[in-house]
């Protein structure tokens, strides 16, 4: 549904394994980033972090310990950005020249030349000024946040020789490790299947009427752009599912998603292009479906911003401490959902582990002490030797110091 830098995001995977009957899970666990306002990409807070940047509120204060993003660091950054104190900036501008030079070269050449361009384009330097920052659009990646197609630990999904991997699989944080790891596990179990069997002829008649399924949209003259339709469905995404969720906004969502049904019958493609567009367009709507009916399925609030429920807004282990999976089923094609218990930990976690997660937030007036709390900042402070430097930062008991890299005024924004 999101397009967090790829506008051709679609979700056509998870579609087209709902649509062969595999069970897909956590839909409702949304992804969700900090953008760079404007330039619409990440941020990138955990890379300038371990060089000494953070995330702050509009006045240079930091109120969150982590800036390594999860469903509860958006929910402090959600917070914040609509709160008094808002909107919310990265902070760069209390690092000695030569971190910024450093952190500039990662984010600049190696992650996206672009990024550089667009500061320069506005006269924005690091050094000087803070980088605004914005709540992404919604999406669903199980790489990103917990959801996807239901998977053991062969990569087996639930139809037989249907197998998922990488950001389709539900291995969550999985990212490019959990794609590799994955993407062979997978491939290994697939290819174990297939081994030595008789693939069945295929079936024609079930072509050709896939074929005209497809190419209808080519056929009809004078119909609805796929773009105009793929606006509105992904605008309807974010006007009525993006957290805070609440149930009477998605339930209406959900009549425009299920209402949506018959604009994509309306479709006509004049190129191929927008053949595709237009097949994409059904999987958005699908996507979109799924989630509103995960979301509103689980009544409680978990995961921070991403299963924030305003008309929930506790975490009920005693009823919830379980997955949501949904399929098609396959006597009515319609959505079910039913809950799947989740496996006993593999590494046990104590219970301070556990609480963690929510304990992101700088106390009120603790933010302040937490950045000053680095080495007081001198002229000579940025030319001191390196090893004098992390010397200096490290004995510092902080946790801006703990980074070990140059930092000048901790005040300046
Ligand atoms: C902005 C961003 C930053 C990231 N940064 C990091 C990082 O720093 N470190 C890290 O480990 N991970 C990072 N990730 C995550 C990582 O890139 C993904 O987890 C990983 O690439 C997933 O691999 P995949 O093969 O499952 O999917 P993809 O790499 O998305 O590959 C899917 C392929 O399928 C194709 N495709 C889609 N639909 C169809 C269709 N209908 N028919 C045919 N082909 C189709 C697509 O074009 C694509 O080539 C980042 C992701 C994003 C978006």
């Amino acid at each position: 549904m999101g397009t967090y830098e790829n506008p051709s995001n679609a979700g056509d995977g998870y579609s087209m394994a709902f649509h062969a009957g595999a069970e897909l899970t956590n839909i409702e666990c949304f992804q969700i980033n900090p953008l760079i306002k404007d330039y619409n990409r990440p941020a990138r807070a955990y890379v300038s972090g371990p060089f000494g940047g953070h995330t702050v509120n509009a006045q240079g204060n930091r109120f969150m310990r982590s800036d390594y993003w999860s469903g509860q660091m958006m929910w402090e950054f959600y917070k914040e950005l609509t709160g008094p104190n808002g909107p919310v900036y990265l902070k760069m501008n209390h690092l000695a020249p030569e971190t910024i030079t450093e952190i500039e070269q990662i984010l600049h050449t190696t992650e996206r030349p672009s990024r550089g361009r667009f500061h320069a384009g506005r006269d924005k330097h690091y050094g000087e000024h803070m980088v605004e920052m914005a709540v992404s659009e919604v999406g669903l990646c199980s790489g990103h946040s917990a959801s996807g197609v239901w998977t053991n630990e062969r990569g087996e999904t639930t139809v037989h020789g249907l197998y998922a991997a990488g950001d389709m699989g539900s291995v969550p944080h999985g990212y490019m490790l959990g794609a590799f790891t994955y993407g062979k596990i997978s491939a290994s179990s697939a290819a174990e299947y297939i081994a030595g069997k008789n693939l069945p002829p295929v079936d024609d008649c079930q072509v050709d009427a896939e074929r005209r399924r497809v190419l209808a949209t080519a056929q009809r003259e004078g119909g609805i752009q796929p773009h105009l339709v793929e606006y509105k469905l992904r605008r309807h995404v974010n006007d009525y599912l993006q957290p805070p969720k609440a149930a009477f906004r998605m339930e209406r969502g959900l009549e425009f998603f299920q209402r949506a049904h018959e604009d994509l019958e309306q479709i006509g493609a004049t190129s191929p292009h927008e053949l595709m567009r237009a097949a994409e367009c059904g999987f958005i709507r699908d996507c979109a479906e799924m989630a509103a009916r995960a979301s509103l399925f689980r009544t409680e609030s978990r995961w921070g911003l991403y299963q924030y429920r305003q008309d929930f807004p506790d975490q009920d282990d005693a009823n919830w401490f379980a997955h949501v999976n949904l399929r098609k089923d396959p006597a009515t094609g319609k959505m079910t959902l039913f809950r799947r218990p989740v496996e006993p930990y593999v590494v046990p976690l104590d219970e301070e582990d556990k609480r963690s997660y929510q304990q992101l937030r700088i106390a009120e007036g603790d933010s302040r002490r937490v950045l000053t709390a680095v080495a007081p900042a001198t002229p000579q402070h940025a030319a001191k030797p390196l090893g004098e430097e992390l010397a200096s930062l490290t004995s510092a008991a902080s946790l801006t110091s703990a980074n070990g890299r140059a930092q000048r005024d901790p005040s300046r924004q």
